[in-house]
C-alpha cells in the first residue's frame, strides 16, 4: 500500500514493515465441493490437471455475491451436466494444503452426464464402495457416508 518492504511477523501473517497498517491475513478461499447421487451412485470425477488417476468431488469456487448452495447446483450443471435437486448441507471444513474453506453439500442430480472441458474422465460409485482421503473435500464425504451408517476406507491422497 506504501512501498515499504512487507514483514512476516507471525505465521500466516504477513504486514508492512512500516506504519501504513497493511496486514495480509492469508484468508481461505471459499470452495462447493458437491457429493453427487445420480441413479444411486455417487459421481467422482477426474480433473484434466490432477496427476494420476485419483478422482473427486465435484468442486469450484464460490462466485462474487453468489450462495455456497448456488455455487453448488452451478458447478454441477457446468461440470456434468446434471441437473441438481435441493442442496443439503454436509459441513465446513479446513483445506490447509489449499488455503481453502471446504463448503460440502450433497444433491440428488438427473439427467444425461456430460463432462465440461475441466473434468476428463469420471466414475459411479456405489456408496459403500467410496474410499475417502482424510482431508478437503475427502471429509464431507466421509461425512454423508457416515449419515447413511458407511464407515469409509480412508486412503492417503496420491
Ligand atoms: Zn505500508
Amino acid at each position: 500500500m506504501c512501498a515499504a518492504s512487507l514483514v512476516e511477523r507471525r505465521k500466516d501473517r504477513i504486514e508492512c514493515s512500516a506504519s501504513c497498517g497493511f496486514v495480509n491475513y492469508d484468508n481461505p478461499t471459499p470452495v462447493a465441493a458437491v457429493v453427487v447421487e445420480f441413479e444411486g451412485k455417487i459421481v467422482l470425477a477426474h480433473n484434466r490437471s490432477w496427476p494420476g488417476t485419483f478422482n473427486g468431488l465435484i468442486t469450484g469456487f464460490v462466485d462474487h455475491a453468489e450462495g455456497a448452495a448456488e455455487c453448488a447446483v452451478r458447478e454441477v450443471k457446468e461440470e456434468l451436466d446434471l441437473d441438481a435437486g435441493p442442496p443439503t448441507l454436509i459441513g465446513v471444513y479446513p483445506f490447509e494444503r489449499m488455503n481453502q474453506i471446504i463448503v460440502g453439500y450433497h444433491v440428488q442430480a438427473t439427467g444425461v452426464i456430460t463432462l465440461n472441458e475441466e473434468l476428463d474422465s469420471y466414475i459411479l460409485v456405489p456408496p459403500d464402495a467410496c474410499l475417502v482421503w482424510p482431508a478437503g473435500t475427502g471429509l464431507a464425504l466421509r461425512d454423508w457416508l457416515r449419515g447413511r451408517g458407511v464407515e469409509p476406507e480412508m486412503i492417503k491422497r496420491p
